[in-house]
This record gives C-alpha cells, sequence and structure tokens, in this order.
C-alpha cells in the first residue's frame, strides 16, 4: 500500500472559519484590541481550566514560553539551568536567549533522565527544565522532590507533551510552569503557538509584562491585578505575543485533544506490539505512573552495526517510511553535538550511545490501523534485511 505523508495533520475543525472570518472582516487580529473577551484571552481562560491551573499566558512559541519563564523567574545573568542532554535544539538556544548558561544532563537509553547524573549536577544549578522529549516522562515524582529539597524552581517543557499524565496528574502542572507548542507536529496545531501555565500569580505578572503586555494592556488578563501594580516599567517588553488568528485556529480543536491522546496512545501501542516481535527492536516501556500521549513511536535498534542502522533507514525509507535515528546524521537537532552554541559543549558517553541507536517515526494520531500495519511490517521487513545483510 501507498503510505501517506507521515507530516500530514488532521484538518483544523470548521468552527475555526466562522471565527476567522469575523476577525479578517473586522480587522481584530491584535490580542489587546478588543475590550474583552479577544479570542486569545479566551483561549487562555479555557486552556488554564482544561489544565487545572490559575494561569495561563499565550505566547508566539514554546520557546518563547521557556525564555519568559526564565526570564520571569528573575534568575541572575549566567545562572546554570540544567536540561537533558536529549531534547531539541529550541531548548538550551532558549537558555542561552535569557541570559543562562545550559548544563546538560545524561539521559539514558529509555530516554529518560539519568537520576544519578541529574542529582550530581543539581547543587550546580539555579533552576531546572525537564524536556518531556517526544512524550516521555521522566521520574517526576524523584525530580520534584530533589528540586523542593534544593530550592530550585522546576519548568517543564511539555511542548511535545500535552495530554500525558504522571500519577494522574497532568504534565505540565508538576513545576513551577508547564510550557507547551502548538507548532504543527504537535497535539494542537496552529502552525505557531504555545502557552505557559502557572498558579504563581507574580511570576505569571511579570511573563505577561514581558511578553508584551505594554502600558496598561495587563488589565486584559482580568485575574491578576494585584500582582501587577508593582511590575509596571519595571521589565522589558519582548513582544512574543500570540494573534488572535492563532488562537482562532487553536480553540476549537482543544474539545478534540481528549479523542487525538487516546487514538495516538492506541495507535502507538499497536505498533510498539508488532515492532517489539524483532529481536533487533526494543520499544522502552512507559514508567510506571506514566500514560503517554504520542504522537510518534521511539525504538532502539538492539545488537546492530552502524552500517546495520544505515541500511534500515535506507530500506525504510525506499518503502515509504522515513526514520530519522536521531544521531545519526550531521545536522540533527536533538544530537547535542549538533549544539555547537553551548559554551564549553561537553561529552554525554550515555546519551551519546542512545542517540546512535534510537529511531523516531511520526505516527500522526488520524492514521487508520492498516496503515499503521503497514507501517510496521516496513519497519520489520527493513530490520530483518539490515540484520540479515550482517550474516551473510
Ligand atoms: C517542539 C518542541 C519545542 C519547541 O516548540 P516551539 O513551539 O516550536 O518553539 C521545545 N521542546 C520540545 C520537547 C519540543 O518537542
Amino acid at each position: 500500500m501507498t503510505l501517506p505523508d507521515m507530516h500530514s495533520a488532521e484538518a483544523i475543525p470548521q468552527e475555526a472559519r466562522a471565527e476567522i472570518d469575523r476577525l479578517l472582516s473586522s480587522g481584530d487580529l491584535f490580542r489587546y484590541t478588543a475590550a474583552s473577551d479577544a479570542p486569545v484571552t479566551l483561549l487562555e481562560a479555557e486552556f488554564a481550566d482544561l489544565m487545572g491551573s490559575k494561569f495561563a499566558l499565550a505566547v508566539s512559541s514554546c520557546s518563547a514560553a521557556l525564555f519568559l519563564s526564565l526570564k520571569a523567574l528573575a534568575l541572575p545573568r549566567d545562572a546554570r539551568v540544567l536540561i537533558p542532554g536529549f531534547t531539541f535544539a529550541a531548548v538550551p538556544s532558549a537558555v542561552l536567549h535569557a541570559d543562562c548558561l545550559p548544563v546538560l544532563c545524561e539521559v539514558g537509553d529509555n530516554y529518560r533522565i539519568d537520576m544519578d547524573d541529574f542529582a550530581a549536577k543539581l547543587p550546580s544549578v539555579q533552576a531546572v527544565i525537564v524536556s518531556h522529549m517526544r512524550g516521555h516522562t521522566s521520574d517526576m515524582d524523584a525530580i520534584k522532590e530533589l528540586c523542593d529539597a534544593a530550592g530550585v524552581p522546576l519548568i517543564e517543557d511539555a511542548a511535545h507533551s500535552l495530554g500525558t499524565t504522571w500519577n494522574g496528574a497532568k504534565i505540565g502542572t508538576l513545576g513551577r510552569i508547564g510550557c507547551f507548542s502548538f507548532q504543527s507536529y504537535k497535539m494542537i496545531n496552529a502552525g505557531e503557538g504555545g502557552i505557559m501555565i502557572t498558579d504563581d500569580a507574580d511570576l505569571v505578572a511579570r511573563a505577561i509584562i514581558m511578553s508584551g503586555a505594554y502600558e496598561h494592556n495587563w488589565k486584559k488578563h482580568p485575574v491578576l491585578q494585584t500582582a501587577f501594580a508593582t511590575h509596571q516599567n519595571q521589565w522589558p517588553l519582548y513582544n512574543l505575543r500570540m494573534s488572535n488568528l492563532s488562537a482562532a485556529v487553536i480553540r476549537p480543536q482543544l474539545p478534540h485533544l481528549a479523542r487525538r491522546v487516546e487514538d495516538g496512545r492506541r495507535n502507538h501501542d499497536f505498533v510498539a506490539d508488532l515492532l517489539d516481535q524483532s529481536a533487533h527492536i526494543h520499544v522502552p516501556a512507559p514508567l510506571a505512573g506514566e500514560v503517554r500521549a504520542p504522537d510518534s513511536i521511539q525504538f532502539n535498534l538492539v545488537d546492530v552495526t552502524d552500517a546495520q542502522v544505515a541500511t534500515f533507514v535506507e530500506t525504510a525509507a525506499a518503502n515509504g517510511v522515513k526514520v530519522q535515528v536521531f544521531g545519526a546524521s550531521t545536522d540533527n537537532a536533538r544530537a547535542f553535538w549538533n549544539w555547537q552554541f553551548i559554551p564549553d559543549l561537553p561529552e554525554l558517553p550515555k546519551t551519546r550511545q542512545m542517540l546512535m541507536r534510537a529511531c523516531d517515526v511520526r505516527l500522526p494520531v488520524h492514521l487508520p490501523t492498516d496503515t499503521l500495519k503497514a507501517i510496521a511490517d516496513v519497519l520489520l521487513a527493513a530490520v530483518a534485511d539490515a540484520t540479515e545483510q550482517r550474516a551473510a
């Protein structure tokens, strides 16, 4: 069968059109023009409600949300921020952008933070960003406990984890701040966009001002009047606001989230069960307590050479399935050694070893079962082909 474009997205719900048409007719695209009920304001209220958080601030991207989170924590210049060695390049970039220094922590072959390395490095940092990379959740109980004991603020990069839960709690609500992405390859697609959530009124007041609520525009964030008074004119304006058009695209997708999460999990587990039949493929299990919300699958090639990895990727691609091995290209933005913009970039042997064998395949949540089966068949045939060549 012909496999679909794995970057194809679900259609934006029909309800978005009337609202976008209204915005186009009125030209009311800036979030702070309307006296009340601007689409961005409504999105913030709806998202905070969905997550059970007190406050939400919608911005231009998850990277912007991470940057503003660090700025709103009012860390000193050159503060050290612990991040996983397996994340997207935007994360160390946001740290540097916020005048802080990224400290990289080892990640194990189950894609989760190595807790020994985390505990060893925690005393040297002033903040932590945990990236739930591709939705994989590290041991959040241990991380929270260590951060709380050390008095170090915890930011969750939940860009790709919307809908995941940890012991029943929503990912993104466990730390002081949670940040999410609405970029097209995430669970809710606005092309671009991000949002941060927190229960800390003072912190969100600073973030709102810095996101570009200049003059008294913060008065349109209804719940925060007392927190703001002391912050007026005290913070730079970075102008990272969200447009009403983006909010109009996002809002009608929120009611579809639970269904997308369920479909994504079922699809992932279906493909994982098939792939696990190969002795050369291992799909790491979730940690106890984690209920995933995947729109992709990651697995490790086991007992193979670099040449066999390359053959596997080529054979799968020739049969219509694009596999990325995180560490096997010169430009992958999730391989830490490609973050050459970091001063004194360290070596992380464990993380490197994982990245050289860890494969990434998108599984858009709307794929039907026969397509998922066909994808698994291509991957299984490709790994058989690649490993038989070794025997020959
Ligand atoms: C997508 C992603 C980001 C960046 O999100 P943007 O909205 O594109 O800035 C950051 N971290 C992780 C883990 C991601 O998956």
